[in-house]
């Protein structure tokens, strides 16, 4: 990420974890071990969590400290240092990775395209005299090796296909320095001796928004999730992931996925293993590695994957021409926000990510097709749904959210220009209604109690700093 020489008086190479909270089968580290063997120098794991990064929560920080503490475990059993800090207004540590880094021969950074961390590694790698490598620690096969310019989904996978064998075969380094135990320029939080609840208690963060306990933290859930798709969800998924009644219907990694507690290589192998028919497994390979990646690929190419400028010329155009059509179902945010507003179907959806943190992918294209007509404007239905998506979901601010939203506002052109959408296609909620039992399910999950969430006065329209 810059044109820096390795520090010739340096202690370690400084593995910066911002988001692949996982120890094993992690690219970032092995790179950091592969680079740490060549030089004969020890690797440092460091993770930091601020207290202001966007949308801080209950729920989020609850997922994050969980899966770092498993983390921190992991690379002790790999033979590896890894030091945290947990940002908080009696503790507050400025530059920790500036001054880590000063310490170091070069650091290993993730290669990873938005929210935070893509805009912080360019930060770093401008400012610091040692040099930063990004690795891609999200997909299976790198963005950066598919190669540039792809502007369609076949070509993506037509290039990215065949080199899947490839990736899928990589194994761990292992590190043959023993481990740092040198000083540090701060005091580390060990978070085996937190308690994450009061902790998290006490940080100026939005309490509003409770931890999931559909999806516990870190890596034994991430584990028990897996096994889990392994025996309930695969056999049968390419018939019964849309359904999004059924409990196991879908595997619900996304969480897992998006903070790196589990990698695609991992889950594919597993994947691969099993004795599901080859109709089931190529379905997940398609979602996991065929959308996901290619969500990601996109993202990489974009300056700014969050912003509805990407979302297609001739949809954004079409849209705009109805912005002043007449809107008969628009909505407050506050209704919006806590799932009370004149739709059950929608309201079903958008409680299912104030419950759980997670919403099933048919409801979520049903949802986010439908707030075009509940917001004004065509812009403030993407900031509305972004801004849902990001808040509530454990698996938002992720290249998949703005992939997908933006296939919502634009991904195919529809035969008849309509009031409000214009050319881009609508969608009912017919996908879950006409199922056995659909209705009753739909009001059933329209009707559960869900957090008290606090409504904001407006929506953040450039939350992301690289925006
Ligand atoms: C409007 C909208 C918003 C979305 N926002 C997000 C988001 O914020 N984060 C996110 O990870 N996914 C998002 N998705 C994609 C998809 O809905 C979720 O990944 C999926 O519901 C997660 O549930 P699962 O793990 O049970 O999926 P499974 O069906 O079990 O799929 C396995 C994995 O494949 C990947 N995957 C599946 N479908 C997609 C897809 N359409 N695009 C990209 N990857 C996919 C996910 O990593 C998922 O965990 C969104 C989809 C839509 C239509």
């Amino acid at each position: 990420m810059n044109d820096r020489r390795l520090a010739p008086d340096g202690h370690f190479i400084l593995c910066w974890i911002q988001q692949a909270l996982r120890a094993r089968d992690n690219p970032a580290i092995d790179a950091a071990i592969r680079l740490g063997n060549a030089h004969g120098l020890p690797v440092l794991v460091y993770h930091g969590v601020r207290e202001n990064y966007p949308y801080a929560s209950d729920r989020l920080h609850h997922f994050i400290l969980g899966s770092s503490r498993d983390l921190a475990i992991g690379c002790r059993e790999r033979g590896l240092a890894c030091v945290q800090y947990l940002d908080r207004a009696d503790h507050r540590e400025k530059g920790l990775v500036y001054r880590l880094a000063a310490e170091a021969v070069a650091v290993v950074a993730e290669d990873q395209p938005v929210f935070v961390a893509r805009w912080q590694a360019k930060q770093v790698a401008a400012r610091i005299a040692v040099p930063v490598y990004a690795v891609d620690a999200a997909c299976l096969v790198p963005p950066a090796v598919v190669g540039e310019g792809i502007g369609g989904r076949s070509s993506f996978l037509r290039r990215h296909e065949p080199e899947r064998l490839v990736w899928q075969e990589a194994r761990d380094e292992l590190a043959e320095v023993a481990p740092f135990d040198g000083p540090l320029p701060f005091v580390p939080d060990m978070l085996d001796d937190i308690n994450i609840g009061v902790f998290v208690a006490g940080l100026d963060i939005d309490h509003s928004l409770p931890a999931s306990t559909a999806f516990p933290a870190g890596r034994p859930a991430a584990e028990a999730r897996l096994q889990r798709l392994m025996q309930d969800v695969l056999p049968g998924y390419a018939t019964t992931r849309n359904d999004a009644t059924r409990r196991d219907g879908a595997s619900g990694l996304s969480p897992y996925l998006h903070f790196g507690v589990l990698g695609p290589r991992e889950v594919m192998r597993a994947v691969n293993r099993s004795k599901a028919s080859a109709r089931d497994k190529a379905k997940f390979a398609d979602e996991l590695l065929g959308w996901r990646e290619w969500f990601h690929y996109q993202a990489r190419a974009l300056a700014a994957p969050e912003r509805y400028d990407r979302v297609a010329g001739w949809a954004r155009a079409s849209l705009a021409e109805h912005a002043g059509d007449p809107r008969p179902d628009l909505e407050s945010l506050g209704a919006m926000l806590r799932g009370e507003t004149r739709d059950e179907s929608w309201n079903a959806c958008q409680r299912q990510f104030l419950r759980f943190g997670w919403m099933h992918n048919n409801l979520r294209m049903y949802w986010a097709k439908r707030i075009i007509t509940m917001t004004p404007d065509p812009e403030t239905a993407w900031a509305t749904a972004c801004y849902l998506n990001d808040r509530l979901s454990l698996d938002g601010r992720d290249a998949a959210t703005y992939g997908n939203i933006a296939a919502m506002f634009g991904g195919g052109q529809g035969d008849r220009d309509r009031p409000i959408y214009g050319r881009v296609t609508s969608r009912g909620d017919w996908s879950t209604r006409s199922r056995d039992g659909g209705s009753e399910w739909l009001a059933k999950a329209a009707a559960h109690t869900v957090p008290d969430v606090t409504i904001p006065a407006g929506l953040p329209r450039k939350p992301y700093l690289a925006g």
